[in-house]
């Protein structure tokens, strides 16, 4: 038997242990198919059961109403932030996005390529994008404002959504989708990379608000349109089969052995008051992101120094605790603790922190 470690991988990331021993356990033989997930037709029953079943899951967890299609596209949030301006601009109106870093600057990147109008209403670049901007204007006249609910890299999370009237919201909520409720009815639009805290890499979920379809163009290629997966089923080529099996068992373990999402949220919580308390506490450790404005999914932080932190994750490797080291354009720790990341893993982790302090401060 190999020894599985406790992964804080940023993405891909760590999956339920129940949903691997169950993709284990199907593997050779799905539901009586005599095949694997991997080997069955997209256009079988199984695969059929699979897909609505993961569509029902996230529409009941999400409490979606009919008013919402959920969508699979390939290409990951990175194709997003090219396809929402390219079918949901509206002529005339400008296209509203709150910066709070890397992947919302990628967003606005992708818009501006387009030659879209786009007004950036409120930004934390002054401050390396250590915070969730508080006081901006929402402008009614906007086609939509678009936000990153959760900075996977600086360890920021908007607490609470910005209001936008009568402007729907767009999030990219790959590091935080499925971490905790909220009410959708102010989203006209919602996508996250599945890879992070909902399934393996592969696709995109999407979650579009019917009226939004209106929007979309004719004059665009049909596999950037989303009327085209949402008429299909998105079926209209071949899915990720393998992805979309595994976000539905995720989901459904998400459901029936956590609980839901109040449940999942409180756990979340827990996991990481557990963190930032330990940090808060030391000397030798400093958190990186503003306290209002700390993410429950990415918690960052620094040592002392880089040679410190090259030995801090070195070591806690050796010690079973995977995927430390921080994002690669900002260098530091950091420790993600998604909705599969349990509070054991954390308890192991604040444990070794102390242990390294302790030896090295
Ligand atoms: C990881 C990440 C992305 C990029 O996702 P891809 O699926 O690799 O394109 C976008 N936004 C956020 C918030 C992320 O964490």
């Amino acid at each position: 038997m190999s020894k599985r470690i406790h992964n804080f991988n940023a993405g891909p990331a760590a999956l339920p242990l129940p949903v691997l021993e169950e993709i284990q356990a199907e593997l050779l033989d799905f539901k009586g198919s005599g095949m694997s997930i991997l080997e069955v037709s997209h256009r079988s029953k199984w695969f059929d059961d699979v897909i609505n079943e993961a569509v029902e899951m996230t529409k009941n967890l999400l409490n979606l109403g009919e008013d919402f299609h959920v969508l699979f596209i390939q290409g990951g949030a990175s194709l997003q932030f090219c396809m929402i301006p390219m079918n949901l601009s509206l002529e005339g109106k400008p296209l509203d996005f709150i910066d709070t870093g890397t992947w919302s600057t990628k967003a606005i990147k992708e818009a501006k390529i387009q030659g879209k109008d786009v007004r950036v209403i409120a930004s934390s670049e002054d401050k390396g994008f250590s915070y969730i901007p508080k006081d901006f204007k929402v402008d009614e006249d906007a086609a939509y404002l678009h936000f990153t609910s959760n900075n996977t890299i600086k360890g920021t999370q908007w607490a609470k959504f910005p209001e936008s009237g009568n402007v729907p919201l767009f999030c990219d909520m790959s590091s935080d989708i499925m971490s905790r409720p909220f009410d959708a009815k102010p989203f006209g639009l919602i996508y996250a990379g599945a890879q992070k805290n909902i399934g393996p890499a592969g696709t995109a979920m999407v979650i579009i608000r019917k009226d939004m379809l209106e929007r979309v163009p004719d004059n665009i290629p049909t596999m950037l349109k989303y009327t085209t997966f949402s008429e299909k089923n998105s079926m209209f080529n071949t899915p990720a089969c393998l992805v979309i099996y595994t976000t539905n068992l995720v989901l459904k373990w998400l459901q029936e052995n956590i609980g839901g999402l109040e449940e999942m949220e409180k756990v979340n919580k827990e996991k990481a008051a557990l963190i930032y308390d330990f940090i808060d506490q030391s000397d030798f450790y400093h958190g990186t992101a503003a306290k209002d404005s700390r993410s429950l999914m990415n918690v960052t932080f620094r040592l002392p120094n880089e040679d410190l932190e090259k030995r801090f994750v070195a070591q806690a490797l050796e010690e079973g605790l995977g995927g430390l080291k921080g994002h690669r354009s900002v260098g530091g720790c950091r420790a993600s603790i998604y909705n599969a990341t349990d509070i054991w893993a954390v308890k192991d982790l604040v444990a070794f922190m102390a242990e390294f302090e302790k030896k090295e401060g």
